[in-house]
C-alpha cells in the first residue's frame, strides 16, 4: 500500500504477473488502481457491447468553475495529492475578475484589486498541480457511482465532483436590451466603462452590485443616474453614504425602464415613475444593467435538488442529494454571496470529497 501525505490509501496493482502465459517478456509493474482506471476508459465499450471512440480522462475530482471557490476547491484537492482537474470556460478568477478593487477580503488591508486576487489564487492552486482545461461544461451524467462531465469538446470521469458554477446578471427583459446589448447594454463596468468617456449614463439596480458599479463608472462618464424601482437603496451603508456624497451621481426613485432604445447604439430610454405612472424620455449612450443574479447551473437541472431559481441545495459540507457531487460558492442556496464565503466553501466541499473518496475507498 502506498499512503499519500494526508494519510489516505491508494492500492497498488500488480499487472504483468498474471498475464506470463500470453505475454511472458512482460515485466511485473506496479500501478495505482486509479491510473488503471484512466486505461480502461479509453474507448470505453457500451451496455451492447460497442467500443466507443475517444479519450475519456478520470480524475479522483473534477471542479467546475474557475472563480473563488473553485480555485480553493482545486488548491485544496490537488495539496492533497488527489487527481484532480478544474473546467473554466471563461476568466480563472470568476466574478472576482470583474471587481475594481475589493476591500473585505481578509488579509490586504488597503484592499486588493479583483484581476490581482484572481492571479494569486491561480498561482497558488497550479502551484499544487491542480490541472486546468479551458471549457465548457454542458451535460453531467451519472455511470454507476462515477459521474461523466461532458464538454464541448470531451468528456472526463470522476468520482467526486464539485460544482462551482457561480452565477450570472439577470436580465431585465425589456425591448432593446438584447438588441443593444454590447451596443451600450452592459452588464460589467470594468469591462466596458471605457467606452463610455463623457457620456450620461444610468445604472438599473439597488444592491451592491449597482452601487459599487455606479461609482466606479464616475471615472469615464460625465453623469451616472441610478434607476430604482423603489424609495430605498437594499446595498451596504458604506457604499450608500459614498454613492449620495458623489457629485456625478443623481438618483431616479421609484421608475423602472420601459424601453431602450438607438439606432447603432443606444441613444434614449423611456422610463416609467410608478408612483406616478408618467412615462419620460431621457438621452443617455449607456445602460448598465445589475438587477440581481440568477445561478450558472442549468446543465444540472434534473440531476441534483435545486431551488426555483436554480440554487443547488446542500448540506453544511456542500453535499448535494446525489453522493459524491457537492456544490460551492455562490451557485448554492445560502445567505451570503462573497469572496470570503466562497472560499470556506470550496475548501469544506474540498475535504467532504476527499472524505467522501476515503470512505469509498
Ligand atoms: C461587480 C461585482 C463586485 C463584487 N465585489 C465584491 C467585493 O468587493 N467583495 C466580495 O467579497 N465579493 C464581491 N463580489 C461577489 C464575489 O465576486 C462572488 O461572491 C464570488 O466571485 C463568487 O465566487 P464563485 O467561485 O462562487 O463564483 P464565480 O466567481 O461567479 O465563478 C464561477 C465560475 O464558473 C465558471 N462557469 C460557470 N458555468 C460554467 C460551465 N458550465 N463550464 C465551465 N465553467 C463555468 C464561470 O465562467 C466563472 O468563472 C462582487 C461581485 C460582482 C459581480
Amino acid at each position: 500500500m502506498t499512503r499519500n501525505p494526508k494519510g489516505s490509501t491508494r492500492r497498488p496493482i500488480l499487472i504483468g504477473g498474471g498475464q506470463r502465459d500470453i505475454f511472458p517478456s512482460l515485466p511485473t509493474l506496479a500501478i495505482d488502481k486509479r491510473d488503471l482506471d484512466v486505461l480502461f476508459c479509453i474507448y470505453p465499450v457500451t451496455k451492447e457491447g460497442r467500443m466507443e471512440g475517444g479519450v475519456r480522462k478520470v480524475y479522483d475530482v473534477i471542479i467546475v468553475g474557475g472563480g473563488p471557490a473553485g480555485l480553493t476547491a482545486g488548491l485544496y484537492t490537488s495539496r492533497s495529492r488527489l487527481r484532480s482537474v478544474l473546467i473554466e470556460n471563461g476568466l480563472l478568477g470568476g466574478q472576482m475578475t470583474t471587481t475594481e478593487l475589493v476591500e473585505n477580503y481578509p488579509g490586504f488591508p488597503q484592499g486588493i484589486a479583483g484581476d490581482e486576487l484572481s492571479r494569486l489564487m491561480e498561482e497558488q492552486a497550479k502551484r499544487f498541480g491542480l490541472e486546468i482545461v479551458p471549457q465548457y461544461v454542458v451535460e453531467i451524467k451519472l455511470e454507476g457511482d462515477k459521474k461523466v462531465v461532458k464538454t464541448e469538446e470531451a468528456t472526463y470521469l470522476c468520482d467526486a465532483l464539485i460544482i462551482c458554477t457561480g452565477t450570472e446578471y439577470r436580465k431585465l427583459g425589456v425591448p432593446g436590451e438584447k438588441e443593444f446589448a454590447g451596443k451600450g447594454v452592459s452588464y460589467c463596468a470594468t469591462c466596458d466603462g471605457a467606452f463610455f468617456q463623457g457620456n450620461q449614463i444610468v445604472v438599473v439596480g439597488g444592491g451592491d452590485s449597482a452601487l459599487t458599479e455606479a461609482l466606479y463608472l464616475t471615472k469615464f462618464v460625465k453623469e451616472v443616474t441610478i434607476i430604482h424601482r423603489r424609495e430605498a437603496l437594499r446595498g451596504t451603508k458604506i457604499y450608500q453614504e459614498k454613492v449620495f456624497g458623489n457629485p456625478k451621481i443623481k438618483m431616479l426613485w421609484n421608475s423602472v425602464i420601459q424601453e431602450i432604445r438607438g439606432d447603432r447604439t443606444v441613444h434614449s430610454i423611456r422610463v416609467k415613475n410608478l408612483k406616478t405612472g408618467e412615462v419620460t424620455e431621457h438621452d443617455i449612450q449607456g445602460v448598465f444593467l445589475f438587477v440581481g443574479l440568477l445561478p450558472k447551473t442549468q446543465f444540472l437541472r434534473g440531476l441534483v435538488e435545486t431551488d426555483e431559481d436554480g440554487y443547488v441545495l446542500t448540506g453544511e459540507n456542500g453535499e448535494t442529494s446525489v453522493k459524491g457531487i457537492f456544490a460551492a460558492g455562490d451557485c448554492r442556496k445560502k445567505l451570503v454571496r462573497q469572496i470570503a464565503t466562497a472560499v470556506g466553501d470550496g475548501a469544506t466541499a474540498a475535504c467532504a470529497a476527499e472524505k467522501y473518496l476515503e470512505m469509498k475507498g
